[in-house]
């Protein structure tokens, strides 16, 4: 049940046809986890955190840099030298009192990706680098939960839902490693992009809309176009193949 308070709080969503009430109520009981408090999940966990999820994980083992303020709205310069998960905890408590705000400082690797994100409703990838969102993936395969794909880059984001054994997955997509590099970032290309692996969760909670499965969307801040590419599962895909997920 909601209660006044939330009613009130969150009565623009609940006015969405097919929101409602009900809506928020699934809403307050779904739990998302978040990989990185950087450029993306920023604007993730402050949207989801405003929008009422239930509980929120934020996982991140960096500290704030005067250099990640122009774009990691999340953090200030009396955050530097904190961890961005103390510094996350401190936002969202504020923003939000009715949810549960966990926060985990801890590198992603192989040996604890599957169990950082085993519960949880939904995974969003606000991660800079495609080993950890291969990670990621492998563990949204694993627990068959929902994988929201997000990556920037200067002025050129990219972003895509997996629903795993059903859309395509981002090995299906990516393949070779790149080489790991500091790359340039506008502050409004994660804003674009984080804001709508955000409303990808809210859908995908509530049921409405269509999700963004099986397409790739590029956004060209340069010249604001968006661009969809059309991918398509590959059912001997390493991460999420037919022999992999037992079909
Ligand atoms: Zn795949």
């Amino acid at each position: 049940m909601l209660s006044p308070e939330e009613k009130q709080r969150y009565d623009r969503q609940i006015m969405i046809p097919g929101i409602g009430e009900a809506g928020q109520e699934k809403i307050k009981k779904a739990s998302v986890v978040i990989a990185g408090a950087g450029g993306l999940g920023s604007p993730v966990a402050l949207y989801l955190t405003a929008a009422g999820v239930g509980t929120v994980r934020v996982i991140d083992n960096d500290k704030v840099e005067l250099s990640n303020l122009n774009r990691q709205i999340l953090h200030g310069d009396k955050d530097i030298g904190k961890a961005k998960t103390a510094s996350a905890y401190d936002k969202l408590t504020k923003l939000n009192k009715n949810i549960t705000i966990e926060t985990v400082h801890i590198t992603i690797d192989e040996s604890n990706a599957a169990q950082l994100t085993e519960g949880f409703d939904v995974i969003v990838d606000a991660m800079d680098n495609l080993s950890t969102r291969f990670l990621l993936n492998k563990a949204a395969v694993k627990h068959k939960v929902p994988f929201i794909h997000g990556a920037v880059s200067g002025l050129e984001g990219r972003t895509m839902t997996v629903i795993p054994g059903k859309s395509a997955c981002i090995k299906c997509v990516y393949h070779a490693l790149p080489q790991e590099h500091k790359f340039p970032v506008l502050g409004t290309t994660p804003a674009v992009i984080g804001a709508i692996e955000a409303t990808e969760v809210i859908k995908y909670i509530t049921g409405i809309g269509t999700l963004l499965t099986d397409r790739l969307l590029i956004y060209d801040g340069l010249n604001i176009k968006f661009t969809e590419l059309k991918v398509v599962r590959n059912i001997n895909c390493e991460h999420c193949g037919d022999t992999v997920i037992g079909k």
